[in-house]
């Protein structure tokens, strides 16, 4: 098998077979992933990142591409709702605000609460419209947020949520707000492409108030730009390359039994480990943005070649190759930048040799 070992040496090859085999309920069922988020939570995964006086495991960001390609190979929705998670823990660990720190740090190492992020408004979504998703305002002891979260993963499942709201003059505010914050509403799931067991929908914040010792940081112009990770970080590109993973793994099984498949497999093996290699390489050249670009690219083709391979079996719902297809949709619209955006069309769009 490609890459037979564990990525991260800290999950075992039994861990990440048990996520594999909870996968395809998660999806089928479009289930929240608890069993395999407790398997990662008996093996301390909540605790990584943080520091060690506060009984933290060091973790570096190689550290998490490792996890990542491990658990999203198994099952993306598992991983994808852990990076969500994450996303929250590293504005905070981020943040200035000690008070912040003291009073979730616990909580959030033990696995006590989950916490998740809303931050999209102030990156990649709605950025075409005229006012705010979320108008900040002050208060004597803080700021009031009203508005619509358009985005959120673990709706219901989440006990915090890093968001942001912006002030009249432009300025943004990110804060930890607990879920049952008075005037905190949970909106609905959608029901998607992918991804149905990640719980995603929408909330409202009706005079939510906010105070000092909750903010994450701000305000500041372009708050998502303070503080790390963000749109199309190298955590999207390890995600992303999980699940590419998946499909030239399955292609190669086929390809075991057909020797019509060896070249391509071939092919796509050697591209996925000439973006793996280097991704877990802290010295590589590779920019966030050639690794996202590249990634999708070939998350999308190797899923269609997988898929392709299996012909009509793989296209029954309940197939891994049907929810790899599904899966590899996703890169194209979460957390992407405009340009890798436009690397995509670019490549939908090229002439076919037939022209
Ligand atoms: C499964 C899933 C889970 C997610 N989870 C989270 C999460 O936990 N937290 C989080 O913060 N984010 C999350 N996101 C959000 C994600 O990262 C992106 O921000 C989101 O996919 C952007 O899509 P949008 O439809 O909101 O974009 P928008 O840019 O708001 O586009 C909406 C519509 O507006 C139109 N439009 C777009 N641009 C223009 C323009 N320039 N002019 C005119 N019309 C335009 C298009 O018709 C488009 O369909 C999630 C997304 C998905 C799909």
């Amino acid at each position: 098998m490609i890459y037979s070992e564990p990525f991260n040496s800290q999950l075992s090859l039994s861990l990440i077979d048990q996520i594999e085999k909870h996968a395809a309920q998660v999806d089928l069922q479009s289930v929240w992933p608890s069993a395999s988020l407790n398997l990662l939570n008996e093996v301390g995964v909540c605790s990584w990142g943080f520091p060690a006086q506060d009984s933290g495991q060091d973790c570096t960001s190689t550290d998490w591409s490792r996890f990542y390609l491990d658990v999203t190979a198994a099952c993306l929705t598992t991983g994808f709702v852990y990076s969500q998670r994450q996303a929250a823990v590293q504005r905070l660990l981020a943040s200035d605000n000690p008070l912040l720190q003291e009073r979730w740090f616990p909580d959030l190492i033990s696995g006590k609460v989950w916490a998740t992020v809303g931050i999209s408004h102030l990156s990649t979504s709605r950025q075409h419209c005229d006012s705010p998703a979320v108008l900040a305002t002050e208060t004597a002891d803080g700021y009031q947020f009203d508005g619509d979260i358009p985005w959120v993963t673990g709706v219901q499942q989440s006990d915090l949520i890093v968001t942001g709201g912006q002030l009249e003059d432009g300025r943004q505010i990110l804060a930890l707000i607990p879920t049952v914050t008075p005037g905190f509403c949970w909106g609905n799931t959608v029901e998607m492409l992918a991804l149905n067991g990640s719980a995603t929908g929408s909330c409202q914040l009706k005079q939510v108030r906010v105070t000092e010792a909750e903010i994450v940081a701000g305000p500041v112009k372009d708050v998502m730009k303070s503080g790390g990770g963000g749109t199309g970080s190298l955590t999207t590109s390890a995600i992303a390359l999980g699940v590419a993973l998946r499909a030239v793994r399955g292609l190669a099984r086929e390809a075991e039994k057909r020797a019509d498949l060896k070249p391509e497999a071939a092919l796509l093996e050697r591209e996925l480990r000439l973006l793996i290699d280097p991704l877990l390489d802290e010295t590589t050249s590779l920019t966030a943005q050639d690794f996202r670009t590249r990634a999708n690219s070939l998350v999308l083709r190797a899923a269609q070649a997988w898929i392709t391979a299996t012909k009509g079996s793989g296209f029954v719902k309940g197939h891994p190759a049907e929810r790899t297809i599904r899966d590899a949709m996703f890169f194209l619209v979460w957390s992407c930048p405009a340009v890798v955006a436009q690397a995509a069309l670019k490549e939908f769009a090229c002439s076919p040799q037939w022209i």
